[in-house]
């Protein structure tokens, strides 16, 4: 992070991936001190990574995005907890168990990835889901299953 945007106070800041290309311990370092900022300067971070081990460090709220869509959104502890979206249970079932004992059925996806050029009106994980339906096809709009608990999919319509 430049020192040099620190100096303006900001107040939110947008952090892409920044430390995808550190080695674990200096990634550790940095996420460290981001939070120690982030305490005693008031930030509010958006920070949009891949690697979910870092996410579950350093997320209050998290977002879960598919193909530029927001498929699900909530606590952080409540993702982890309880995902709900097909998407994010399997990339959930993905992450490395430290213990070589641990087992967790992973979820291995199938079909084809939509083009993001021009996507299928409906729900733009149908092709890879086990659980796709022909109202999937449909729009599948962000709707609240318990409190602060945002998922876009058929499987939890009230
Ligand atoms: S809306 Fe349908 S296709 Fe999309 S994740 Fe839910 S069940 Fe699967």
């Amino acid at each position: 992070m430049c020192i040099a945007l620190l100096m303006l106070q900001p107040k939110f800041i947008v952090c892409d991936e920044p430390v995808s290309a550190l080695d674990v311990s200096i990634q550790a370092q940095i996420l460290n001190l981001m939070m120690d900022l982030q305490d005693s300067m008031g930030i509010a971070y958006m920070f949009i990574t891949h690697n979910l081990s870092v996410v579950k460090h350093i997320s209050d709220d998290i977002g879960v995005m598919y193909l530029g869509q927001l498929v699900e959104k909530c606590s952080s502890e409540e993702l982890f907890s309880n995902p709900c979206h097909p998407y994010t249970q399997a990339l959930l079932s993905a992450i490395p168990i430290a213990k070589s004992d641990a087992k967790r059925e992973r979820i291995i996806l199938k079909g084809e990835i939509t083009s993001p050029i021009e996507p299928k009106p409906g729900c733009r994980f149908a092709a890879r889901c086990n659980y796709a339906t022909e109202e999937c096809r449909q729009a599948v709009p962000l709707r609240e299953i318990s409190e602060g608990h945002f998922v876009a999919c058929t499987r939890y319509t009230p």
